[in-house]
């Protein structure tokens, strides 16, 4: 029997692209510009960014770096910052191979908490966009922080399918695996730091993948 599933849905961070860029940007390149500015050290800029994310925590602008940039008074502009981080930026080595496959079999699209700004220079990045027939930034487009279930469910209907014909991969328990499964869609966690692997082979646990390579193998046996 053929398979019903017609779209493959990826998170981005820390399924497609590693999480090293975001880390810098708000870790090391904010704070280094902060402390040039304000003229303080740069453990006191970490603090003081460190603390200014915590306050905002769970709030929509908490993922968007413009708002960073104006909230820290920052006189460069986004482009500027990120002209000398576009090195940190890099897709798994398994996120080409597994889309330029299934790209063959499925509608393939993305769901992701980033925000427009790091979406485009992700998907730009080796030019995967070419792979998706549509991306979706929680921030930007649906005005949320979190992937709730309801937000899966209006993208099926985006897409003109039901929720049994896409599966999801992601790596946040919450937001890639709970909620589509709320909303009736087929998902799997991606661990790709397995904590123990006798543990995730468990029958409990047959919704854990730990590389893209394994989450093909499962997606196309979905019948
Ligand atoms: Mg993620």
């Amino acid at each position: 029997m053929a398979s019903k599933i017609k779209v493959i849905s990826f998170d981005m961070d820390g399924c497609l692209t590693d999480e090293e860029f975001d880390d810098t940007f708000y870790f090391i390149e904010l704070p280094s510009i902060i402390a040039k500015k304000r003229k303080i050290s740069f453990t006191e800029a970490f603090d003081f960014a460190t603390e200014a994310y915590d306050s905002m925590r769970g709030e929509k602008q908490w993922t968007d770096p413009t708002y960073w940039i104006k909230r820290f008074e920052i006189d460069d502009s986004f482009k500027d910052i990120i002209k000398n981080l576009k090195k940190e930026l890099k897709h798994y080595r398994d996120a080409i191979p597994v889309l330029e496959s299934l790209k063959k079999d499925y509608r393939l699209i993305i769901i992701s908490s980033a925000t427009r700004h790091f979406l485009d220079l992700k998907l730009d990045e080796e030019d995967i966009r070419q792979y998706f027939e549509a991306t979706y930034s929680m921030s930007d487009d649906f005005g949320t922080m979190k992937k709730e279930p309801e937000i899966y469910k209006e993208i099926c209907k985006k897409l003109g399918i039901i929720t049994d014909e896409i599966v999801h991969v992601g790596d946040s328990r919450t937001h890639d695996y709970e909620n589509p499964v709320k909303a009736g869609i087929k998902a799997f966690l991606l661990e790709r730091k397995p904590i123990s692997i006798e543990k995730s082979r468990s029958e409990k646990d047959s919704h854990i993948v730990h590389t893209l390579y394994e989450f093909e193998e499962r997606a196309r046996a979905l019948r």
